[in-house]
């Protein structure tokens, strides 16, 4: 049997795609290292995504928004901040409503688990989509097409592969595109909490000088009425000191950074933490091959974009692949004409994301009292927070 589309990386962004494009009526092999079932955590693991309004349309289309288990929370309000730990906020505060630019919410939290067990139920599923997880690919790219070799020596043709294989790709590395990374010598923290008083769809963005401290609604679980889940980054040893608290006094230092609004709080599920870095492959593409989400771009997790910018790349990648004119899914001008419509969009959220952490993640008074006053200004002009408003729902 042979294949349309290789795409190797079930992850989000490689299991979102294969379900795209097996809704366009491709035929797709799916590649992935690790068996699928085990990503499914079965209970509460406290990791979410914030996924902004225009990747919505992507999950709707391929039936993975239907597919949910787990009612996504929508954002409502959006609250900018900034202090220090233990501190009330600055005055100077920005505030975004949803209804300053229409009904929709600004974007979803999702239970990443959730999220897991809709692409696992959709790829088994879809009879457009063979699955081979665990297993591994032996790739080989020539003008003509792409030749697959599994682990037991079953091997098949596609006419092209995608490398949807996360940061260290391994395809990426064999096509000798090279890469750049920045590394931030912080460390993302991530959690989730129940607390005493609703959180009403405000997602908080608290601007620390460690890095940014977020709080994103959830919806009610059976146990908590309200919870909501915290990612927040600082300097990698005290990130890594956090990690090794006991329960209590962790706890205490997530309430010191998020202030009373939500009254007391309590520590569910487990707590994660990353090390950061932002990373971009100096191309997306080479012979029969293309980048998508993390194997292409990495960004600092301060917007929540990282897997928006991956659905982004899928939302492309499947209009131009399924459109009915294409015949040979490898043409080098398919190619090149996503990787212009992905690649400037991913260095722009790269680059703006890098100067907020920049700019936010400093206790230099000058900076301070500027970032402050341009927070109020912003807070003043409506025209320039309804763009920024658009803007973060990817519209
Ligand atoms: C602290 C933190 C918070 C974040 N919060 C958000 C958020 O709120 N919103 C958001 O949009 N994004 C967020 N992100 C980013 C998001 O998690 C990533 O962008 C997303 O997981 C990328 O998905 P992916 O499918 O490209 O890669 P991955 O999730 O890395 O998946 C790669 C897949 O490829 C497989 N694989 C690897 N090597 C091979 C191989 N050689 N052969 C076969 N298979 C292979 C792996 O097993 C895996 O299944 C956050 C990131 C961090 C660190």
């Amino acid at each position: 049997m042979d294949y349309d589309v290789a795409i190797i990386g079930a992850g989000p962004v490689g299991g979102a795609l294969a379900c795209a494009l097996a809704t366009g009526g491709k035929q797709v092999a799916l590649i992935d290292k690790a068996a699928l079932p085990p990503m499914e955590h079965p209970h509460f693991d406290g990791r979410a995504y914030a996924i902004a309004a225009g990747c919505k349309r992507l999950l709707d289309e391929t039936g993975l928004w239907d597919a949910l288990p787990f009612t996504p929370c929508p954002i409502l309000n959006i609250k900018v901040t900034d202090g220090k730990p233990g501190r009330p906020p600055s005055p100077l505060s920005l505030q975004f409503d949803h209804t300053q630019v229409g009904d929709e919410p600004f974007g979803w939290i999702i239970e990443a688990r959730a999220l897991r067990i809709a692409i696992n139920e959709k790829l088994h599923s879809n009879p457009n989509i063979t699955l081979f997880a665990p297993d591994e690919a032996n790739v080989t790219r020539s003008a003509e097409g792409v030749t697959i070799t599994l682990k037991n020596g079953t091997s098949f043709n596609a006419q092209l592969v995608v490398a949807a294989d996360g940061r260290n790709s391994q395809i990426r590395a064999q096509a000798g595109i090279p890469v750049t990374r920045l590394p931030y010598h912080q460390s993302g923290v991530v959690c989730a909490i129940a607390h005493e008083k609703p959180h009403n769809g405000v997602a908080l963005e608290h601007f620390l000088p460690g890095g940014p401290f977020a709080q994103l609604p959830m919806s009610a679980s059976a146990e908590h009425p309200h919870m909501s889940a915290i990612v927040f980054t600082d300097k990698t040893d005290i990130a890594n000191r956090l990690h090794i608290l006991d329960a209590d006094r962790f706890t205490k230092e997530v309430a010191r950074r998020l202030g009373p609004q939500l009254g007391r709080i309590q520590l569910i599920g487990k707590r994660w933490t990353y090390p950061l870095s932002a990373m971009y492959a100096a191309r997306y593409t080479a012979t029969r091959l293309v980048l998508v989400g993390d194997a292409a771009h990495g960004v600092h997790p301060i917007a929540g974009q990282g897997l928006n910018l991956g659905l982004r790349d899928v939302q492309a990648l499947a209009d131009i692949l399924t459109d009915p004119a294409v015949t040979d899914l490898g043409d080098t001008g398919l190619l090149a004409a996503y990787q212009a419509a992905r690649r400037p969009a991913n260095m722009t959220m790269l680059a703006a994301t890098d100067l907020l952490d920049r700019l936010f993640s400093t206790n230099n008074p000058a900076i301070r009292l500027a970032r402050d006053l341009g927070l109020a200004a912003v807070e003043r002009m409506p025209r320039l927070k309804a763009r920024f408003m658009r803007a973060a729902m990817g519209n």
